[in-house]
């Protein structure tokens, strides 16, 4: 039985290395036929904070990745917050001191920045040197006699070699010499005779929890791999089974350096704010890394499903490349059943405060509420009508704004410098005072706008698009949209004569 987990530590947002990793288990979870655990990494008290792990979790129910255990999913392996584990650990940590295993070190930070720097100096590797491993019990008296707080280390063999292999990049050898005796328990132990004190470090803690929740195959991002040997001698020396390890290739930016903050949003919550789709979100994830048959750009879940092979995820660096996300979720739009394209909007407008939600039928009486329904009717119609015009324009929900956001005001905001161009030629002046006359009286469809537009361009000797350009600006305050006669079918014969009226009175 596959069981897999994804073990964020809620010290920020979910980002896309995390989404990804997450995606990953989640997928290798559902091809096996397994268990997909979370398992919320927060014993690091200063950094954790609540709204982050809210957010980690709206973000993954948002993506569709479920979980079979983890906060709000018991299961038989709980609790699935490390805080609520505390009481688990020690008997580790005594395993480790019979063991032989583990000892206190008594190093203050001040110490051990010390001498790093003198290593560093000195052109030496700067790990832990080993001072503490053989203390006496004089030594040790006089350490606990000036008031220190020892750490627990873990002894690393002085000889051999760590290796295990890897299901994406194969045999991994680490020479243990490299390998430094780590901290399992921070300083400030008393863990080992009460139960409490030191809190667990994330080596130590990390594999405890995989261990005794039954984790078969640890699935993680690159950056984890010079853990992972630390990790196995834990597992080694507790007589642990050990898991199948996966580390996933790094994602780049443009430039080659990790992804990070440097190249523009990367928390998978912008994303969602910005009108990307989930199921192109994942589309666009799982090629960081893994294509099915490299031709293959569009891939529904359930195929992925079917598909996903953890030995075929590239060894080499994925580059995160927005245009392509985008690309991606314009494909998932053009495709969309206009129906939930139109919530969609809807509910990016409501967020963005640029229309009102309508009201909450149980507030209101029955009659006001069959009302305001036929109203939401309407509006939604209408809303409709505008995402039908702006068509494969709309690559992500939120280009409702270029395209769409002068349906939704009552005040364009103008550039001076390009009215005042736009508006230079005398007879275009003159021609949006005649059609502004005229709106007032034709039949307000598109196609008598249309028709009227180029009538009056043709009597005052211009070509339509000398009149259709400043038109647009007038009424959108864009260079560019929508079908501009459809456009202004939909604004209707007030809004148009009104802005007719602003904008030409700027300049007239
Ligand atoms: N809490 C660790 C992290 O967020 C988990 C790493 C792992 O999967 O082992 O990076």
């Amino acid at each position: 039985m596959v069981r897999v987990r994804f073990a964020p530590s809620p010290t920020g947002y979910l980002h896309i290395g995390g989404a990804r990793t997450a995606l990953f288990n989640w997928l290798f979870a559902r091809h096996n036929k397994g268990v997909f655990i979370l398992r919320i990494e927060d014993t690091d008290i200063l950094r954790t904070d609540e709204s982050s792990l809210e957010s980690i979790l709206e973000d993954l129910k948002w993506l569709g990745l479920d979980w079979d255990e983890g906060p709000n999913t018991e299961g038989n392996f709980g609790p699935y917050f490390q805080s609520q584990r505390q009481e688990i650990y020690p008997k580790y940590i005594k395993i480790l001191f019979e063991k032989g295993y583990a000892y206190y070190c008594y190093c203050t930070p001040f110490e051990l920045e010390q001498r790093r720097n003198l290593a560093l100096s000195e052109h030496k590797t700067p790990g832990y040197d080993g001072r503490c491993r053989n203390l006496g019990s004089e030594e040790k008296k006089k350490y606990e006699a000036e008031g220190r707080r020892p750490a627990v280390r873990f002894k690393i063999p002085d000889e051999g070699k760590t290796e295990f292999r890897d299901l994406i990049r194969g045999e991994v050898v680490f020479d243990n010499k490299l390998l430094d005796d780590f901290v399992i328990l921070k300083s400030g132990v008393s863990a080992v005779n009460s139960g409490r004190g030191g809190l667990p470090t994330y080596n130590f803690a990390n594999v405890i929890d995989d261990a005794l929740m039954e984790i078969t195959h640890v699935i993680r991002g690159d950056e984890h791999i010079s853990n992972t040997p630390r990790q196995i001698l834990l597992y080694r020396a507790l007589g642990f089974k050990e898991p199948v390890y996966v580390h996933i290739p790094l994602i780049l930016g443009k430039d080659g350096s990790p992804l990070s903050k440097r190249h523009g949003t990367v928390s998978v919550g912008w994303y969602r704010e910005q009108g990307f789709l989930p199921e192109a979100l994942v589309n666009y994830l799982v090629l960081l890394g893994w294509a099915p048959d490299g031709i293959r750009q569009i891939l529904r879940v359930e195929d992925m499903i079917k598909e996903f092979i953890i030995e075929r995820v590239s060894k080499n660096p994925a580059i995160f490349d927005i245009d392509k996300l985008t690309w991606i979720n314009s494909e998932y739009l053009k495709n969309m059943d206009p129906d939930k394209k139109t919530d969609l909007v809807i509910e990016y407008l409501v967020s963005s405060g640029a229309i009102c939600s309508a009201p909450m039928s149980d507030v209101i009486s029955d009659s006001v509420s069959e009302a305001s329904e036929l109203h939401r009717g309407a509006e939604k119609d209408k809303i409709k009508e505008i995402v039908n015009i702006i068509g494969d324009r709309l690559k992500i929900i939120s280009d409702i704004e270029t395209y769409g956001s002068f349906f939704f005001t009552d005040e364009i905001k103008y550039d001076e410098t390009e009215l005042s161009s736009k508006l230079s030629d005398e007879k275009v002046r003159k021609g949006l005072a005649v059609l502004k006359e005229k709106f007032a009286s034709i039949m307000f469809d598109h196609q008598n706008i249309e028709q009227t537009v180029r009538d009056v361009a043709r009597e005052l000797g211009l070509k339509a698009k000398d009149i259709i350009h400043p038109l647009r600006y007038v009424l959108t305050g864009k260079t560019v949209g929508p079908s501009l006669f459809e456009s202004i079918a939909l604004l209707g014969r007030e809004k148009t004569i009104a802005r007719l009226k602003i904008g030409t009175d700027t300049i007239f």
